[in-house]
């Protein structure tokens, strides 16, 4: 598979470069696998969450959205299955000490196998990796790492200890003494169990009637172990999940629903179709009876994106178990096989689950590109994020030509009448060249500047950023230009 690493290094270092997203707490060295959105960053964050939730809460008229606390009563951990269940299969490296995932380390030679050509080998070790995780043999996962003479990377060694499950969710102590009991609860691996446990409450107060979604965005927490590959894989990341309750046996038809519903919410980013493929699940996660991801080819290669999965009725009926409290819904439609009403079920749910940050990754891999603007006078060149205008930190860019002569109050006048709608710049330092170029850089997709004439007869020049045209406008029509973009 070809990945372009450089461009994945030079996405790196522009996000941090141009105050999209920087190392945590960078002045100590950073923390694994955690990193803070800077002012561009959040902004674009922010309109790629606002996306979704317009996507699912408007477009959608039974879907709802809520927004659950992340600490929750530490048995919904137990009904939903995460104490016992939520690990990966881990080996370590007994010189370096490295851990790592299982499925990862053999991944990587898969890939290795299909650079050099080798197509043919790397299906069948796929194949080999697949059926033994599905079956949850260890020892074979473990022969098979030495089989294929799998190294580790720092140590170079392949001397590994067995195979063994490692759990993923964070706990930390609730309340004041340690002295009550055990005061263990969990920062929530998923947003998804917020959702479940108010099924009822909003299924009631909403008066909903199935089919109904309840969506939702929050921050989701993993003690990942092999946290590499920048946004792509974070201990503290925001997901956003939709869970679509049922009626039971109509599940097939609702996951393959909500397959073509997602792919085409992708789609409408703009974004090309053989950047994506589904990749169906073939070790099932404990609650589900079919799961797929969604695809997108990243600079490092197809990586997940999205989830769909088919959840059955696991969650309502682990949680109606465990908290003695019905979780039932009464159809009163007619079942036309019976010709009596379908009367009282838990329902089953189909779910979408998207990662805030892997979405963010996605977006910038595809607006990220470095143009070379030589002409034969002059050498030249610039880097340019083509944002979709709608996610784009910054809409519009005001720029008086000079400090001077009441341009900077025209400017500030166009100011006043776009602000209010969308995110706008101001800045009157160095060339106009050099502005549009940093204007490039964090993707503002227009570019207004104030001129003499501008004083004169009431019109700007416009510059688009993706092909770099100017064009004279009527100041008034600039905020309507730039809110049909958006659109
Ligand atoms: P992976 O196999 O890559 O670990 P997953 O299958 O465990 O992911 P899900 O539990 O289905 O992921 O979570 C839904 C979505 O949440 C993923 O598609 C991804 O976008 C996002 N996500 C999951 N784990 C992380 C993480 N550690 N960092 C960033 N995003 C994540």
């Amino acid at each position: 598979m070809a990945t372009d690493s450089n461009k994945f290094q030079a996405i790196i270092a522009h996000c941090k470069e141009y105050g999209f997203i920087f190392p945590s707490s960078e002045i100590y060295d950073g923390l694994g696998a955690v990193y803070d959105y800077g002012q561009w960053g959040a902004e674009l964050k922010k309109n790629i969450k606002d996306h979704w939730w317009h996507s699912m809460t408007r477009m959608y008229e039974n879907i709802v959205g809520i927004d659950a606390a992340i600490f929750m009563h530490p048995t919904t951990w137990k009904a939903s299955g995460h104490v016992d269940n939520f690990s990966d299969p881990m080996i370590d490296n007994k010189d370096s000490k490295k851990r790592y995932r299982v499925d990862h380390l053999i991944e990587a030679k898969i890939e290795a196998l299909s650079n050099e050509g080798k197509q043919l080998e790397a299906d069948l070790l796929q194949g080999k990796m697949d059926h033994l995780i599905a079956e949850g043999d260890f020892a074979g996962l473990k022969e098979l790492i030495e089989d294929e003479k799998i190294v580790c990377s720092v140590s170079g060694t392949a001397n590994w200890t067995d195979v063994r499950q490692f759990n993923l969710m964070f706990s930390t102590e609730f309340g004041a003494t340690s002295d009550e009991g055990d005061n263990t609860i969990y920062l929530r691996p998923e947003t998804a169990q917020g959702i479940f446990v108010n099924f009822l409450n909003v299924q009631k107060t909403g008066r909903m009637k199935i089919p109904f979604g309840i969506a939702q965005i929050g921050k989701a927490f993993r003690n990942e172990i092999v946290a590499r590959q920048f946004i792509f894989r974070m201990r503290e990341f925001e997901q956003m999940e939709m869970q679509f309750f049922i009626r039971p046996g109509t599940q097939k038809e609702w996951y393959e629903y909500w397959k073509g519903e997602r792919m085409k919410w992708h789609l409408d980013l703009g974004i090309s179709p053989d950047k994506y493929r589904f990749h169906d699940h073939v070790k099932l996660a404990h609650y589900a009876d079919a799961a797929c991801d969604i695809e997108y080819n990243f600079p490092i290669g197809f990586k997940e994106v999205e989830g769909i999965h088919s959840r059955t009725d696991f969650d309502l009926r682990n949680h109606q178990e465990y908290s003695k409290k019905k979780m039932q819904y009464f159809d009163n439609d007619v079942d036309p096989a019976t010709g009596k009403p379908y009367g009282n079920y838990i329902p089953y749910v189909i779910e979408t689950s998207i990662g805030v940050d892997r979405t963010v990754m996605l977006v910038l891999s595809e607006a990220y590109e470095e143009q070379d603007l030589s002409t034969p006078e002059r050498k030249d060149d610039r880097v340019v994020l083509k944002f979709p205008p709608k996610l784009a930190p910054i809409k519009l860019a005001v720029l008086p030509l000079v400090k001077k002569d009441g341009l900077p109050e025209v400017a500030q006048q166009l100011m006043s009448d776009c602000k209010g709608a969308f995110k706008c710049f101001y800045e009157e330092k160095d060339t106009i060249g050099k502005r549009y170029r940093r204007m490039d850089a964090i993707g503002t997709p227009f570019c207004v500047t104030i001129d003499h004439q501008s004083k004169e007869d009431g019109t700007v020049t416009i510059r688009f950023r993706d092909t770099m045209q100017q064009e004279r406008v009527p100041m008034s029509e600039v905020k309507h230009l730039v809110l049909r973009s958006m659109i």
